[in-house]
């Protein structure tokens, strides 16, 4: 089947309906051809990706041993390109006004039970004093849509307020995921210094897209889908996409989502930043039930396999939606970056009240803190760590893909994920994770040449909380 790509900046070119369409009748038609499929996995297994109609071809042959395969592939692909650190972060709620209408969101503004809140400056820094006491450096700053309660200019100054509180530690990264705006506003939002700007695209279905956002900007089916091209030609190079899954039929999702990063890989270079696996939970206002797409514990796990082995360059993200069982296998499957100690409330991480604990967005599955994320993780046999240096050291966009495609990222995430964990270890672990933090430690700086062991050290400065990253 010849591949499909489209240039143009116009979501029904790059998201061709008829193309989607046209690649899951291939894959129906093809899904059970075992020469197609071992050349699919042959070419899977040189470990540069796979283009959507391949990857579709997989996801709907349905043979546990090519399910195994895969999964084994995704596992080794993470190893190869990441090695076997984990990147934590949390998630802050700035404020959950908004106009818009989305049903699957109790933040929609039809929703009056919901307490509405929004933080001033001082409860950010407070916020941002309770994460950094947890030892978080990086967070997902996000904010309902509304002009009035919400304009660009709030977010611009809280993203300044979170970087400027350097009390128990420094949040070295904020990543924003805020409604699609302007080219304009891109370029204010990439000039204060911001990681990666992620968007959800929700549903690549128009259709559907509609029926689920009856109200607000956000109804605009082509804003919003555009909104990753206007954030690069505002002078973003990190772009994070992800649908919900759930919404529509993970088939056409999974399609949807790797022609929007051929896309994006084509026109600029550099496909997605990362890519985000949220699943519908639960939430005030919000019945699961109603929705038809609801997805199974295992097609979700195949799907996120075949999305590591699809692009193998791209971060892969999993929220506290999920639970530690699921998380678990998800970690081994190819996920780099997990949230711990989320708080999906607005207000939440520096207080408990009534309004705060009501105002979230969605039940959280996985409560545990920080603390024992990081310990689990570790007895897992990952490394936690809260790396940060891409981004401050210029390896964004194409730079960071060429590094990544030459499979040399894991050589800085390694070294780098060290660092942070002496960090955190020595800082902000209980007693027992101190224990169990070291004695990892011991065990992965013992693989390093003792030089660089040695030098790990002295790039950490206790007192200006500064990390000297590789
Ligand atoms: Fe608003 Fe975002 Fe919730 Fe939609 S998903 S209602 S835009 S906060
Ligand atoms: Fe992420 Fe770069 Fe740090 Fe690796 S070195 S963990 S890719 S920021």
């Amino acid at each position: 089947m010849k591949h499909y790509v489209s240039l143009s900046d116009k979501a029904l070119d790059f998201i061709n309906a008829e193309e989607i369409s046209r690649t899951l009748e291939y894959a129906k038609e093809h899904k059970n051809d075992k020469g197609l499929i071992a050349d699919i996995m042959s070419k899977a297994r040189e470990k540069n990706g796979l283009y959507h109609e391949e990857a579709a071809v997989l996801l709907l042959n349905n043979d546990p041993e090519v399910t195994s395969e895969i999964k084994a592939l995704a596992e080794e692909i993470k190893l190869a390109y990441y090695g076997n650190r984990i990147v934590l972060f949390a998630p802050l709620y700035l404020s959950n006004f908004c106009i818009n209408g989305c049903i699957y969101c109790p933040y929609h503004a039809k929703n009056k039970q919901i307490p509405r809140l929004k933080m001033t400056q001082e409860q950010i820094a407070d916020e941002v004093r309770a994460l950094q006491k947890m030892g978080h450096k990086r967070l997902a700053l996000e904010a309902g849509e509304d002009p009035k309660n919400n304009p660009l200019e709030y977010i611009l100054e809280s993203i300044a307020t979170i970087y400027g509180v350097h009390e128990e530690g420094v949040i070295r990264r904020v990543n924003v995921n805020i409604a699609a705006t302007t080219i304009e506003n891109y370029k204010r939002l990439h000039a204060a210094k911001i990681g990666t700007y992620i968007l959800f695209q929700e549903t690549y279905n128009k259709k559907d897209y509609e029926k689920l956002h009856p109200r607000g900007p956000k109804s605009d089916y082509l804003w919003h889908t555009e909104a990753m091209d206007r954030a690069m030609q505002g002078g973003f190079e990190d772009v994070g996409l992800g649908v919900l899954f759930g919404l529509h039929s993970y088939e056409y999702e999974l399609v949807g989502l790797l022609m929007h990063a051929e896309h994006l890989e084509a026109v600029y270079g550099a496909g997605p930043h990362t890519i985000s696996v949220p699943r519908l939970r639960p939430a005030d206002d919000i019945d699961v039930s109603s929705f038809k797409n609801a997805l199974p514990d295992d097609v979700f796990l195949k799907l996120i396999a075949l999305l590591r082995v699809a692009v193998p360059y791209t971060g892969m993200i999993m929220s506290t939606r999920e639970s530690e069982h699921i998380r678990k296998e998800a970690l081994s499957l190819g996920i780099s970056q997990i949230s711990g100690g989320s708080k999906t409330t607005v207000g939440g991480y520096a207080n408990q009240n009534a309004a705060i604990d009501n105002s979230a967005q969605f039940e959280v599955s996985d409560n545990r803190t920080l603390d024992e994320v990081v310990r689990w993780l570790m007895e897992c046999g990952h490394v936690p760590s809260f790396c940060t240096a891409c981004y401050g050291s210029g390896r964004q966009g194409v730079d960071f893909m060429e590094i990544c495609k030459r499979k040399q990222i894991h050589h800085y995430c390694t070294r780098n994920a060290l660092l942070t964990l002496m960090e955190y270890v020595n800082k902000y672990a209980s007693p027992e994770t101190r224990r169990i933090g070291t004695a990892l430690l011991d065990h992965e700086l013992d693989k390093l040449p003792s030089k660089t062991a040695d030098e790990l050290i002295t790039r950490i400065d206790t007192t200006t909380n500064e990390i000297k990253f590789f």
